[in-house]
């Protein structure tokens, strides 16, 4: 999740706590909804099955205050017909100009849902086949700069909160790093960035070591920001912040993905 705006002024001064009230990244493992098994619910994230014509597509319910607007399936990344939607149309535009080529299959489905400007913004769920499912604030779509980071952020969680490298839950055992929101594989790089840099599991009040205030609300939220700030080349005068940069650089996928999105950016 990421629901603020960009910060045009990274390390600022005043130090948020850890960000729990909206329920942290919102991701779930579902089964269809047809069956009365419960899966694990992260944050506010609920996603079953719904049938629209031919396509599949899911449906996730989102904290209150949110309205669902449209959904958009994908196949390969890429929509399955004629986008009839002027909402769909203007932030699919926007997504289709920065999602990679190399993550592409990665995206099953774009949705389009209704809260305020600078609230949701957006969000990312892991849907039922292991793809994802990103959803954007229409309140938002007018302003490219922040929703192309927020992507960018998306993007972050969609390469290091993946089945294969991580679990979402607690209730499950955990050999590699434990988060709020899940495990994180042994050596995997959200597994490696919180062990070096929230060793403790909290943020360590100086504001410094975030490059800004939303990285401090926890360990994947501050991958996710770090990694915008990576890409979009914020001005960085901490040597934390650099050591996060480093250490993020080290994962093959990661560094990948941002020398492609350096270039879509621009
Ligand atoms: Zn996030």
């Amino acid at each position: 999740m990421r629901n603020f705006g960009p910060q045009s002024r990274p390390l600022q001064a005043a130090f948020v706590a850890a960000c729990a009230i909206l329920g942290s990244v919102a991701v779930l493992i579902a089964v269809p909804a047809a069956s009365s098994v419960n899966s694990p619910d992260i944050g506010e994230a609920r996603v079953s099955f719904g049938g629209h014509s031919a396509r599949i597509v899911e449906q996730v319910s989102y904290r209150d205050g949110i309205e669902r607007i449209a959904d958009l399936a994908l196949v390969d990344g890429h929509p399955i017909g004629a986008i009839d939607n002027p909402d769909v149309e203007a932030a699919w535009a926007i997504v289709d100009s920065v999602w990679p080529n190399s993550i592409r299959p990665n995206l099953v489905q774009l949705s389009i849902v209704s809260e305020r400007p600078r609230g949701l913004v957006g969000v990312v769920h892991l849907g039922v086949n292991g793809g994802w499912i990103l959803s954007l604030d229409r309140a938002d779509l007018g302003d490219e700069v922040l929703v192309k980071e927020t992507i960018v952020h998306e993007i972050a969680h969609v390469a290091t909160l993946g089945p294969d490298s991580f679990a979402f839950g607690n209730d499950v055992p955990c050999g590699g790093v434990s988060i709020e929101i899940g495990c994180a594989a042994a050596d995997s790089v959200m597994a490696r960035f919180a062990e070096r840099f929230w060793p403790d599991a909290v943020a360590t009040g100086l504001s410094s070591d975030y490059v800004d205030e939303y990285a401090a609300s926890g360990p994947h939220e501050d991958l996710a920001e770090t990694f915008v700030a990576w890409v979009s080349g914020w001005p960085i005068g901490s040597s934390e912040v650099e050591a996060k940069f480093e250490l993020l650089s080290t994962d093959p996928l990661l560094a990948s993905l941002a020398a492609t999105l350096e270039l879509q950016l621009g």
